[in-house]
């Protein structure tokens, strides 16, 4: 009996849940919430309606600055002089004289389909020899650039068959000259430089390596044995030039002999280091004396037993010395007056230290 009572009151909430289920009941409530929904939703949309052009028209004029700063240059020339020199530094690589060709990739359609096609080599070509458009910048910039790089670098100047010009051709103009006695231009000096350097630089350079690749016909001459080195029209040139390194601290020489079949490359060794021993020394023959040799090695383009090379004995006062290819003291240069006898004798000379079993036959 006592259970009833609790069934009619479980009964009373479902019959409650029914009255609410009622759809009426629910979409009047519905379209009340709606109504105020639509009030807030309409004070929004005239909220956003106003900020968002503020908002829009404020980033656009924050982009604008962000584009006018960024297209200004910045300001590198009001740097302090060590920060623009910390970085040239990062730029400095050693110049060649003459540049090598700007690069030797052919370029073709595929490129652009497979990057990977240009070989590594090429494109290792490519990425040095890049810092030159420094010298592009302005004049300061390429003062300031150029004294670091004779300070730091090792410039390399070269001669070789490819950028050897004879002065004798210079001689055409002139018929040329004399035919043309009427026209008033005289022709301009013929421009005996071999390295397209100013002599200001020339000036400044503390480390150079010169190397010179010589055939029989870059010695101008028919008969080797008829000549002086100190006669030699490109030795003379090239001293001409060098002459303004003056605060050369390191200097060598690479004669490297292109092989003649008529010629003995020995000639071609003899005078270019007879031609460039005596520079920087009081018997060098131009003012101001030049820049003093440190090393003059020898070379072939083909296989060579190995040739020993001239330095410098800085302990000895810096007499000339030879040595051989591990470095070791073989003897004493004979000095300016030496014989291309003697000098084939010296550069071919045993090492006592690599070769002692042939000491006692070297001596005969
Ligand atoms: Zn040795």
């Amino acid at each position: 009996m006592g259970e009833t009572p609790q069934i009619t009151t479980n009964l009373k909430m479902p019959s409650a849940m029914i009255k609410s289920a009622d759809p009426s009941f629910w979409a009047a409530r519905l379209l009340s919430s709606l109504s105020r929904v639509d009030v807030s939703r309409s004070c929004w949309t005239t909220l956003v309606a106003l900020i968002l052009p503020v908002l829009l028209l404020w980033a656009l004029k924050r982009y604008r600055k962000m584009q006018d700063e960024n297209r200004r240059p910045f300001p590198f020339m009001e740097l302090p002089q060590e920060l623009r020199d910390m970085v040239y530094e990062n730029l400095l690589e050693d110049p060649v004289y003459p540049p090598p060709p700007p690069c030797q990739h052919q370029h073709s359609t595929l490129d652009w389909v497979i990057p990977g096609r240009r070989s590594s080599a090429s494109a290792a070509a490519q990425r040095k020899h890049t810092s030159t458009w420094v010298f592009l910048a302005s004049k300061q910039v390429y003062k300031e650039y150029m004294d670091l790089l004779c300070k730091k670098a090792t410039f390399h100047l070269a001669v070789s068959p490819q950028n050897y010009k004879p002065l004798s051709t210079s001689t055409p103009s002139s018929p040329s000259s004399s035919s043309s006695s009427s026209s008033p231009p005289p022709p301009p000096p013929p421009d005996t430089r071999i390295w397209n350097l100013p002599q200001h630089a020339l000036e400044n350079i503390r480390t150079c390596s010169l190397k010179l690749v010589t055939t029989s016909a870059m010695l101008g001459v028919t008969d080797p044995r008829a000549m002086t080195s100190s006669s030699w029209t490109l030795g003379q040139r090239m001293r001409s030039q060098l002459k303004h390194m003056t605060s050369i601290k390191s200097f060598t020489l690479d004669a490297k002999a292109l092989g003649d079949p008529l010629w003995n490359p020995l000639w071609i060794w003899y005078h270019a280091s007879q031609s460039f021993k005596l520079m920087g020394t009081e018997f060098s023959d131009t003012v101001p004396i030049g820049p003093r040799l440190n090393k003059i090695t020898f070379s072939l383009d083909t296989w060579s037993p190995g040739e020993n090379y001239l330095a410098r004995d800085e302990d000895k006062g810096g007499l000339w010395t030879w040595y051989c290819m591990k470095d070791h003291a073989v003897g004493a240069d004979v000095g300016p007056e030496i014989t291309v006898r003697e000098f084939c004798g010296k550069l071919y000379q045993e090492c006592g230290v690599c070769r002692p079993e042939s000491d006692g036959e070297g001596g005969q």
